[in-house]
């Protein structure tokens, strides 16, 4: 029914992700275009300005007719890439992707190193090819593959951000500024989530969300011997510990407030069961577990329900802590740990933030000094009913450029762009996907973009714009 000849597609996307994706993807893998959590000068260091413009400029080379590319900026925000597809009908599908990157997360493995890109086999190493830059140039070949084949699509606008790393917080003022130019989509397209292999088309049904911030404990003005002070003198880390106790179980990571947990709905807690029945243990030993660690969890698929609908904390920074090699015989005068408590989907991240917060201020241990200082706080997500068209339309997109049907599980992280857009349109469809698939390990050391799963991906894409303009349901052309 999408009148999209499959055989010809397929040639399309490999010869342009070959010929057209590849050098450009690969020189901006080159570009240190960390995002402003991490670059908090990224003005003055032009890194985002650099990615953006990179990606602007090949856009506007690409064979899609109408295609309309700006970098949108606001004053004192990240800048925003806006590409803007004529469609037919009066109907919008709305594109996201980020530019913005993780820092370095070094050591890499031996020829490897984050802003150095290196093809191998089917994977192109380097920081962000994977999260999130391919995607703006998965969009554009998608719309060029129709084009190529006079398939008709609805208008298409792309929001290609340049702060997501950091939270999407100049993403609202964006959302605002160009609220008249999006519209009001019906399919909202989201290509920064994961996979569960690289098999077939993984759709994302929810995401967690997160509260983080840091943890602070004082209690000396300055340092004093260890020896004259123990004993007398709390240890700011053991009240620290005493405090992390409220939040977790020390043995099972398990969150002991309730309201941190919500009821897990049950169409979920089934496709859990079913993604496990298709990732088997693979699910989890993709994590380069060091010795004999084991997972938490009894089962593939509590391990799925876990790590997408449970509380689990991380502490992912510290300070107050000397270096080894500095470490002398002193009773520290502070310990600052950086929380990061992912939350389970829909569970209101500000809310949250004001439990963690009271949990961890209220009757400090010794009469320490102790705050808990929030800096990001995003709640998740959970999908909208799936539209019968759209679950026709992804069985076939995977089928015709994979092989076997789609998957549907939840991710663990958070995209902040998917749980605005769910609010902002409560009618619209989603479809969240990704290729941050097994060993891909974004945020992490050696991260890639395995290739053939963004080519395939760039077709599913181009399958399911020309299903929704297809769609008997769709908004009638006006
Ligand atoms: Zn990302």
């Amino acid at each position: 029914m999408s009148g999209l000849a499959l055989d010809a597609a397929r040639r399309f996307v490999e010869a342009a992700w070959e010929q057209r994706v590849l050098p450009a993807l690969t020189e901006y893998v080159a570009i240190p275009a960390r995002s402003p959590h991490f670059d908090p000068d990224w003005q003055a260091s032009g890194q985002l300005e650099r990615a953006v413009v990179l990606a602007a400029d090949w856009c506007r080379a690409q064979a899609v007719p109408g295609l309309r590319v700006e970098i949108v900026r606001l004053p004192g925000r990240t800048p925003l890439l806006l590409l803007e597809a004529p469609g037919r009908g009066g109907d919008t599908v709305l594109l996201y992707g980020h530019l913005d990157k993780q820092p370095e997360m070094e050591p890499w493995a031996e020829g490897l190193a984050p802003w150095r890109p290196v093809r191998r086999g089917d994977r192109l190493y380097g920081r962000g090819g994977a999260d999130d830059g391919y995607a703006v140039f998965a969009s554009v070949v998608a719309l060029a593959a129709l084009a190529d084949q006079g398939v008709p699509h609805a208008r298409c606008v792309a929001l290609i951000e340049t702060c997501e790393e950091s939270g999407s917080f100049d993403l609202p003022a964006y959302l605002e500024h160009l609220r008249p130019r999006i519209g009001s989509p019906s399919l909202v397209v989201c290509l920064d989530s994961g996979c569960g292999d690289y098999e077939r088309l993984w759709c994302t049904t929810s995401l967690r969300g997160i509260a983080a911030g840091v943890l602070r404990v004082r209690v000396l003005a300055e340092g004093v011997h260890s020896g004259d002070a123990s004993g007398v003198v709390p240890s700011s880390f053991r009240i620290a510990r005493a405090l992390l106790a409220r939040l977790e179980d020390a043995d099972s990571g398990r969150i002991l407030p309730p309201e941190l947990s919500v009821a897990i709905p049950p169409e979920r807690v089934a496709q859990a069961e079913e993604a496990a029945r298709v990732l088997g243990a693979a699910h989890w030993r993709r994590f380069p577990f060091a010795g004999g660690t084991r997972p938490l969890g009894t089962s593939d698929a509590e391990r799925i329900l876990n790590r997408t609908w449970r509380p689990f904390l991380e502490v992912i920074g510290a300070e107050g802590l000397p270096a080894l090699a500095d470490a002398g015989n002193v009773l520290r005068p502070e310990t600052a740990l950086k929380l990061s408590l992912r939350l389970p989907p829909g569970l209101d991240a500000e809310a949250a933030t004001a439990r963690l917060r009271a949990l961890l201020e209220a009757d400090p241990p010794a009469g320490a000094e102790v705050r808990f200082e929030p800096d990001q706080a995003t709640t998740g997500w959970n999908a909208p009913p799936l539209a019968p068209w759209l679950a026709g339309a992804l069985e076939r997109a995977s089928r015709d450029w994979f092989g076997p049907p789609p998957a549907f599980m939840g991710e663990g992280g958070t995209i902040p762009f998917v749980g605005l857009l769910g609010v902002a349109f409560p009618t619209a469809q989603f479809l969240i996907t990704g290729v941050l698939g097994p060993g891909a390990n974004a945020h992490g050391p050696n991260e890639f973009l395995h290739l053939p799963t963004a080519r395939r991906l760039t077709g599913c894409l181009a399958s399911l714009l020309a299903a929704h303009a297809d769609r008997p349901d769709g908004a009638p052309a006006g």
